[in-house]
């Protein structure tokens, strides 16, 4: 039997409590079994007369948890467009790219992550193949297609009014919702997705589109199967109804007024902001050739609703860290850390607490509370050493080249592998035939 002994390091555990220096973390298995004092590890009281305790001085490195990315869109493939995801992604390219990109949330130091809709039902597939050892990634949790009403959500017209596209799924009516809901259930599914808002092309913002009734059906009917409800929510009303209706998690939950966080209070659902894509766009589009245009809604969309969470937060509500990954403006393995910088510079809250929001309150998302998220004996061994002290400043979780082990279910993950690569295949992504109208006046004046 052989034993890992993490000897010398940093030892942040994920519960919030201050770091520990020199503290010693031993690996049997899956899991961790002890820390604490190294000397005693060292000895001959572990295991027994056949053990080999292995060492790993990471003497000056800091030990923490994996981190847990509670919103991920696993089978999106990084679109730069709706238009490309919902008409230009095959369903078995898609669980190939899927597979093919998975690799790079471990090389991330993503031990765990919630995917809560995708293309085609691939995540359940995802997920197990996973579990099974044919796909290398982090442990998964995953909901199948997003249940939309047919006003749709964020893709306009490009839903259809019955059946499925891309990540959607139309439910016309109650009796839809409850069928719906138990057929992902028996496909697999580990928790419901409903999307709860949606954009009217002829108005601004996104305005709830599910009646309190609907939500309930489905809430009533996942619940009794002893599966969780997830939604999104873009509007106060809708995350006020979804919190009565018994959703367990409300992604971003924008402009959240008093009387829905009294229902989220209430109702013990967890909140996940999700701010990660709109701070990219806020902050770095233009980098990445987007235009300027939603840059300011944005910014204020994070102020306003960064100011609920903060009260949300201090009222004992469960905050979870989602990085929206999947999209070309948060590709994967590079943006899994963001939230926490925007929890530290948007909700005032210190590095330490937004860790814990990314680790052990990640738990609440894979529905795996006291099994990961901290360091602590009998916890699953997911566990980062990483060369820096996230204490002082979260953004160095996103520096890759800082990552010196990372474990996952307690297997050593070789980060010496090149990163993923691969070329675009042909129409899969699509191009736009200008950027302006090529009018007289361009050519001529
Ligand atoms: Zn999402």
């Amino acid at each position: 039997m052989t034993l890992t002994l993490l000897r010398g390091g940093t030892v942040i555990d994920g519960t919030g409590t201050p770091p520990r220096p020199d503290t010693a973390l031993l690996i049997d298995g899956d899991r961790i079994v002890g820390l604490g004092d190294a000397v005693s590890y060292q000895g001959k009281n572990v295991g027994g007369a056949d053990t080999h305790v292995e060492v790993l001085d990471v003497t000056g490195l800091t030990v923490m948890p994996g981190l847990i990315d509670s919103h991920c869109h696993i089978t999106l493939g990084e679109p730069a467009s709706n238009d490309e995801l919902f008409f230009h992604r095959e369903p078995a390219f898609a669980a190939m790219l899927a597979a093919f990109n998975v690799k790079k949330l471990l090389l991330a130091g993503v031990t765990s992550f919630l995917d809560a809709d995708g293309l085609y039902n691939i995540g359940p597939a995802l997920r197990d193949a996973i579990e099974s050892g044919m796909v290398q990634g982090p442990t998964m949790r995953s909901g199948g297609y997003a249940l939309m009403t047919a006003v749709g959500g964020t893709a306009g017209r490009m839903i259809p009014d019955e059946g499925t596209a891309g990540y959607a799924e139309v439910v016309r009516n109650r009796d839809e919702m409850v069928l719906a809901t138990r057929r992902q259930i028996k496909q697999g599914a580990d928790v419901i997705k409903i999307h709860a808002t949606g954009a009217i092309p002829t108005k601004t913002g996104e305005v709830a589109v599910w009646t309190f009734e609907e939500l309930k059906t489905v809430c009533d009917t996942a619940h009794d199967l002893g599966t969780r409800v997830v939604a999104h929510c873009r509007g106060a009303q809708s995350t006020r109804d979804a919190a009565k209706a018994g959703v367990d998690i409300i992604f971003h939950a924008s402009y959240m007024d008093d009387s829905a966080l009294e229902a989220v209070l209430e109702s013990g659902s967890a909140l996940c902001p999700v701010f990660t894509f709109l701070a990219n766009l806020a902050d770095h589009g233009p980098k990445a050739g987007s235009t300027g245009a939603a840059q300011d809604v944005f910014r204020s969309e994070m102020e306003q609703t960064g100011a609920m969470m903060r009260k949300a937060y201090d009222s004992g509500v469960p905050l979870l860290c989602g990085s929206e990954s999947g999209f070309s403006l948060t590709p994967y393995g590079h943006w899994h850390h963001r939230e926490m910088e925007v929890f530290v510079e948007h909700l005032g809250l210190s590095p330490l607490q937004a860790i814990s929001c990314c680790t052990a309150n990640g738990a609440i998302a894979l529905d795996q509370v006291g099994e990961v998220g901290t360091l602590q004996a009998g916890r699953r061994a997911d566990v980062l050493v990483l060369d820096g002290d996230p204490s002082r400043d979260v953004s160095i979780l996103g520096d890759k080249g800082r990552l010196r082990h990372v474990f996952c279910r307690g297997e050593q993950v070789d980060l010496s592998v090149p990163w993923p690569q691969r070329q675009p295949l042909r129409g899969e992504s699509v191009s736009s035939w200008s950027a302006v109208a090529l009018t007289w006046d361009l050519v001529n004046r």
